[in-house]
């Protein structure tokens, strides 16, 4: 692959298809690269498309705990199926008991703010800790998934407190129908949450069944949609760059 330069790598990435994208990220930046997923089917795609063009497959996510009990079957069924170990960054367990101690189990309920909170500890801050193992980040977010990222570029520059970060959004120019298709094609097993009218897939109890004519991230803490129906569905991780 060509030696781009520094200024001209970003506009070289948007021309790049995600298979080339993915090797260039881990060819470039070695296990400093990884693919972060919460295991929807974005996600599930690239790890197969990785597990193509590099041996040197790095995947984490963000486990809060949280999490349904169908993304924890998947989690085991994508270890085995690629013979890797996915990295899972929790949440401090002190800051959890501190959290739950002070405002119940369920916060997330009373207020935007304290289920912003609860997004902090149990999301947030287990991202910066995993942010700070990588220099490119790999993401399976996509432009038709919400109007907040309808202009999500390929790929980024992200300023993190220590040093930058290129964000890659292999993905980003795909439809729900090339990704299903996709899967079906090779066989990749996928989260059955899917399968259950759900289209967008995060923790427990937070996430719902969306309908047909709905954004699909309308079943993010679907309790607030009465309130303000714009109102923001990003937890807090991919808040920054272009796509909000
Ligand atoms: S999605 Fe819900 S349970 Fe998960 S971290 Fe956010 S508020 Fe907490």
């Amino acid at each position: 692959m060509a030696t781009v330069a520094p200024t001209d790598v970003l506009a070289y990435l948007e021309g790049l298809g995600p298979e080339d994208m993915l090797k260039w990220a881990f060819e470039t930046y070695g296990d400093r690269a990884a693919i972060q997923t919460s295991f929807q089917n974005t996600g599930c795609v690239q790890v197969e498309m990785a597990s193509r063009v590099t041996p040197k497959l790095r995947v984490f996510t963000i486990d809060t705990l949280r999490l349904p009990d169908e993304t924890y079957q998947l989690i085991d069924d994508m270890e085995k199926k690629y013979g890797i170990t996915i990295e899972r960054f929790q949440p401090n367990p002190q800051s959890v008991k501190q959290m739950v101690d002070r405002h119940g189990e369920y916060l997330f309920f009373d207020t935007k703010e304290k289920q912003e909170y609860c997004c902090t500890i149990r999301k947030v801050e287990p991202n910066e800790r995993a942010m700070e193992t990588v220099d490119a980040l790999i993401t399976g977010r996509r432009r038709d998934q919400s109007k907040g990222r309808k202009k999500l570029a390929k790929a980024e520059i992200v300023r993190m407190e220590t040093h930058e970060v290129i964000k890659l959004n292999p993905l980003a120019d795909w439809t729900e129908e090339d990704v299903w298709a996709y899967i079906r094609a090779n066989g990749i097993p996928y989260n059955k949450l899917y399968d259950m009218e759900y289209t967008s897939i995060g923790c427990k109890i937070c996430t719902t069944p969306t309908k047909p004519w709905e954004d699909k991230r309308a079943g993010r803490w679907r309790w607030f949609n009465q309130l303000d129906p714009d109102s923001n569905k990003e937890c807090g991780i991919h808040l920054g760059g272009s796509g909000i």
